[in-house]
């Protein structure tokens, strides 16, 4: 067997919303994203009950530019747009990796069939920095759709899915930039795993149902534990039946420059970043 990591911390997700229809928890900022490095945001918004609305509800256009936005949906459905073209759907299980890099605008609501129906909504947005030499590369898009997102049962009964890097052996599908971990667990309640994390990877696990133990430490709804990088393994036990998304990658060692929608180097790329989104050089929504 490998050494267990430490605990560095477990932290509580504060009450946050977005736009007029994300209603949810914010676990992690870019501002204060250092210790979740590589990782800058994460965002759950949700369970949420959405009213009937002719209207879909969520976030007007607008820009990013120097990372990429993940977003994990669970329940209900999402749809997306944006100035490169690109036009998705999201279903419960599925996942859109946007790279925004070198800039993007776009428009994020729920799904409009869904919206008028209304339903149960949950999702996380999950914000995966670039290395700078990709940061003004063009922008990519990868819908990924749950069929392509592979399922195993573990040894102790645990069913993990893994959208990226890879972990148990099982591969994700999307493509990354540097070498990263995105993937869901979910434990029965008296379920126990363990799982081998690369020793070089920052390793942080979010619940968003239910409670674990997390190498010994009670985790519960709504709480991220991040770990030191001082073992290679990660141990669970679920105190009740829970889902986890579990994050881990190796930090981008880069000075960070953080405004708003952008996330770059320095003060002089932010400011050349906000200056092309006012000169329309991030593109136009159609
Ligand atoms: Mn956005």
């Amino acid at each position: 067997m490998g050494t267990l990591r430490t605990i560095a911390d477990i932290r509580t997700a504060t009450p946050n919303s977005v736009g007029d229809g994300f209603i949810g928890l914010n676990a992690f900022h870019p501002q204060g994203s250092r210790p979740f490095n590589p990782f800058l945001m994460l965002d759950h918004h949700g369970p949420m009950q959405v009213q009937p609305s002719e209207y879909p509800k969520g976030v007007d256009e607008h820009p990013h530019r120097g990372f990429e936005t993940v977003t994990i949906v669970y329940e209900g459905a999402l749809e997306h747009r944006d100035s490169a073209g690109n036009r998705g759907k999201l279903f419960a299980g599925d996942v859109q990796w946007m790279t925004a890099a070198s800039g993007i605008i776009h428009e994020e609501k729920h799904e409009q069939e869904f919206s008028r129906r209304g339903g149960q909504l949950d999702f996380v947005q999950l914000w995966v920095n670039l290395p700078a030499k990709d940061k003004m590369s063009p922008p990519q898009y990868q819908d990924i759709a749950s069929s392509r997102i592979p399922t195993g049962t573990l040894p102790g009964g645990g069913q993990l899915r893994v959208i990226a890097g890879e972990l148990a052996s099982l591969p994700g599908p999307a493509r990354t930039f540097s070498p990263i971990v995105v993937a869901d667990l979910a434990l029965s309640s008296g379920q126990t795993e363990t799982l081998t994390v690369p020793i070089n990877y920052a390793f942080m696990a979010y619940v968003l149902r239910g409670s674990v133990t997390v190498n010994g430490k009670l985790v519960s709804r709504g709480q991220i534990a991040l770990t030191n990088l001082d073992g290679d393994t990660i141990s669970w036990g679920a105190t009740a039946d829970a889902k986890v998304l579990i994050l881990a990658g190796e930090p981008i060692q880069e000075p960070l420059a953080v405004y708003g929608p952008f996330v770059m180097n320095t003060r002089e790329e932010i400011l050349e970043a906000y200056n092309d989104f006012q000169n329309g050089r991030m593109g136009v929504l159609n």
